[in-house]
């Protein structure tokens, strides 16, 4: 695949010529090693004039306003609206992916909503929006777009969530979370053989991204595991899994355990049974995390907030719509006085389970 005279270059700073003439690009560990014109496996930074670039800066896929809960994050603003938008390529190769109309294209025409960072700021600002999503795609493969626009939104008050699958080396790393208020971040097996034979990557580079969220910055994250029948969802694995999360990250990282349905290379699969999540969010909760939650299915009492300490209902949930809200105004229990963990405000939104789709070409540039 090689890069066309029609994409933009936007300069890049993770890259380094290597003896042969050829070009590394080391924002995450592919480390793909770049002849001239040629593109990386996310398709969206390749080699042109010697260095690398981002050839997707300011433009998207598509925009869409979802409610904080679809990302999914539980415990960051619930209840409000959120601006997502992803753009094309991904550094993963994920045979299930459920989005891969969007992280497989090579075709830049896919990125039909030009938008600058400011412009996105400013509808977002419009639209009532809290946050940003960089979404649908990794954004650590549009990285320097995706801090301009966080830039860009710091200046409204609005916040930015990065959907990502933390595969990223360390220096890109800290970059790129400087400017991110919350993340979800894809664990997607605790096995090195799921990474490299379904997702064509490792563990542990995802692994140090979590620890590094935990143990350095401020970012509010949330973990998310798609459970593939057969796959990575026996109870040994959802055993290592969970006290790995405990050991390493402690009992206030909530974890969403999602169903799979068959997509993309992986249709011989059969969707994930709702037992199969209970039985997951069982286990993380005995090995001590404090929320754990399904996902992708209706089950009110897995999608709930419950206070760790006396069992009461703080925040009610089926799919994306809030119910009972039984916090105190600065996020404690309003039984029993014990804190949940996480970014709170008085009340919650009230955006509910609307998804709602964006022309950014309507707004005023
Ligand atoms: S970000 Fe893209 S080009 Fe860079 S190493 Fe990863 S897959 Fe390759």
């Amino acid at each position: 695949m090689s890069i066309t005279a029609t994409n933009e270059f936007f300069p890049t700073q993770y890259w380094h010529v290597l003896d042969d003439g050829r070009v590394q690009c080391d924002v995450c560990p592919r480390f793909c090693k770049l002849h001239e014109s040629q593109q990386g496996l996310c398709f969206v930074r390749g080699c042109h004039d010697g260095r690398i670039v981002l050839t997707s800066y300011g433009r998207s896929s598509g925009f869409c306003i979802d409610p904080i809960e679809k990302k999914p994050l539980n415990h960051f603003l619930p209840g409000t609206p959120v601006l997502s938008f992803g753009t094309a390529g991904c550094n993963l190769a994920c045979k299930f992916c459920q989005n891969w109309d969007m992280s497989k294209s090579r075709e830049m025409d896919t990125l039909a909503d030009e938008a600058s960072p400011l412009k996105l700021a400013r509808v977002a600002h419009e639209l009532g929006c809290r946050s940003m999503a960089y979404t649908y795609n990794d954004p650590v493969i549009f990285m320097e777009y995706a801090i301009d626009v966080a830039t860009a939104c710091r200046e409204y008050g609005i916040k930015s969530v990065a959907v990502t699958a933390g595969y990223i080396c360390d220096e890109p790393r800290r970059d790129f979370f400087k400017y991110m208020d919350a993340a979800n971040v894809d664990l997607k097996a605790f096995t090195e053989d799921f990474y490299w034979k379904i997702c064509g990557g490792h563990l542990q580079p995802v692994l140090d991204t979590l620890v590094y969220l935990k143990r350095e910055t401020n970012v509010w994250f949330e973990i998310t595991t798609l459970l593939i029948p057969g796959e990575n969802d026996s109870d040994a694995e959802l055993e290592a899994l969970t006290q790995w999360v405990m050991e390493n990250l402690g009992p206030d990282v909530p974890i969403h355990f999602t169903a799979f349905h068959p997509d993309w290379k992986m249709l011989n699969h059969s969707p994930t049974p709702p037992s199969t999540l209970s039985r997951a969010r069982r286990i993380a909760m005995k090995n001590g995390i404090r929320y754990a939650y399904t996902g992708n299915v209706h089950d009110e009492k897995g999608d709930s907030t419950y206070c760790h300490q006396c069992g009461q209902k703080l925040i009610g949930r089926d799919w994306y719509t809030l119910g009972v809200w039984n916090l105190t105004a600065d996020g404690h229990c309003n039984t029993c006085g014990t804190p949940c963990a996480g970014i709170f405000e008085a009340q919650p939104g009230l955006w509910g389970a609307r998804r709602r789709p964006v022309r950014l070409r309507q707004y005023a540039d």
